[in-house]
């Protein structure tokens, strides 16, 4: 097992990051201070492979407390589900002190941690994380949200845990396709901050898609050491924490305007390649480096170019996403592997022959 610090001015958190762990959750929680009650939020899918296991180390530490269960699905993060939430959490009798588990991937943890940053003004909050996604991203940097009609976590808090346990044993159960969209983020890290972390990626992108317990510990705890870092220098995103959307000005552009038929991480790999290519083209980073991204990309399964999508709804969506200051669209390029920077000086026009693929 490995630990990492989130070291805040206040409420720091470890991340532990291991196989097998889940089952000590509920020792962990004593540890902490806690006791009588814990609730656990999870998805349907999620509460069939690992609620039980969950459960049964807070029973054994002498917890007591239900499972809530709401249905699996991006689409079901919405006030109206919150709401379900508070209703279930009320005739639990949940208390200040309650910790409340998000057990499940990153749409468990926005939503269960919005849940318990706004109920009671906030009662604690443990991560954990059950996608190759939420591990090394989501359950780390203490965002939460739900989202408003189409618009995408709209409506949310900063809210801390006070504990993430990753156990990867739980990513052997994940869909093909999950596992590929947390790549994504981890192919980001690597890209923006850590040439060493890329050039493991691409030694052991084969155990990893086969999901090797020790390689899948190396890569979220060194993925969590990065968020964790990043997290730790700039807790509200005001700075820093900015080159984390490196992929994400043209992704979740390009996300929206697929309807959300697209992964996120599926749109976050068309948009590093869109980004790199971009990157190339202004004389920043060379083409050895936009090839080696592409391939790992690729070879964890992602797609790095989009058929048939409307660019000029691409170009507009990006005005409208909610880091723009200042009408400006704010680009994450690329030196170098592992070296990134920010600028807003990216034209349009530009943007639009890279995602054409000419010019
Ligand atoms: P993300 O972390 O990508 O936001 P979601 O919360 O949308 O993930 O979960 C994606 C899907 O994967 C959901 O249907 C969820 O029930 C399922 N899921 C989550 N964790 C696991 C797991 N460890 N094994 C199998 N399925 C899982
Ligand atoms: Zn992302």
């Amino acid at each position: 097992m490995q630990t990492i610090k989130v070291e805040l001015e206040r409420n720091s958190y470890e991340v532990r990051v291991g196989a097998g762990i889940l089952p000590r959750a509920g020792a962990w929680l004593r540890d902490l201070g806690y006791s009588g009650k814990a609730v656990i939020i999870t998805d349907t899918t999620v509460k069939g492979l690992y609620a039980d296991v969950l459960s049964g180390g807070l029973a054994r530490a002498g917890f007591s407390g239900g499972i809530l269960e709401i249905p699996p699905g991006e689409g079901l993060k919405t006030l109206e589900i919150a709401g379900g939430l508070y209703e279930r959490l009320t005739d639990a009798y949940v208390e200040r002190t309650t910790p409340v588990i998000a057990l499940g991937g990153g749409v468990i943890g926005d939503i269960a941690g919005f849940v318990a940053a706004t109920y009671l003004r906030g009662v604690p909050l443990v991560q954990v994380p059950t996608t190759l996604l939420a591990q090394v991203d989501s359950s780390v940097g203490g965002k939460t949200a739900v989202d408003h009609g189409l618009l995408k976590n709209m409506i949310g808090a900063f809210y801390q845990p006070r504990l993430v346990i990753a156990d990867v044993d739980t990513l052997k159960t994940l869909p093909a396709d999950e596992l590929s969209n947390g790549m994504a983020e981890v192919v980001k890290h690597a890209a923006i901050l850590d040439a060493g972390l890329f050039h493991y990626l691409e030694k052991n992108i084969a155990e990893i898609m086969a999901r090797d317990a020790g390689v899948l510990e190396e890569i979220v705890a060194r993925n969590v050491r990065i968020k964790a870092g990043v997290v730790a220098q700039d807790e509200r995103e005001t700075g820093l924490r900015a080159v984390l959307n490196f992929g994400h000005t043209v992704g979740h552009a390009v996300e929206a305007v697929s309807g959300f038929t697209l992964k996120h991480g599926q749109a976050v790999a068309i948009g590093m390649a869109a980004e790199a290519e971009i990157s190339r083209r202004v004389g920043k980073l060379n083409d050895d480096a936009v090839s080696r991204l592409k391939n790992l990309l690729v070879e964890a399964g992602l797609p790095v170019s989009v058929l048939d999508i409307d660019i000029e709804a691409v170009v507009s969506a990006m005005r409208h996403d909610k880091k723009v200051t200042a009408g400006h669209v704010r680009f994450v390029l690329l030196d170098a592997i592992g070296e990134a920077y920010v600028t807003d000086a990216v034209s349009p026009s530009l943007v639009r022959e890279v995602l054409s693929g000419h010019g």
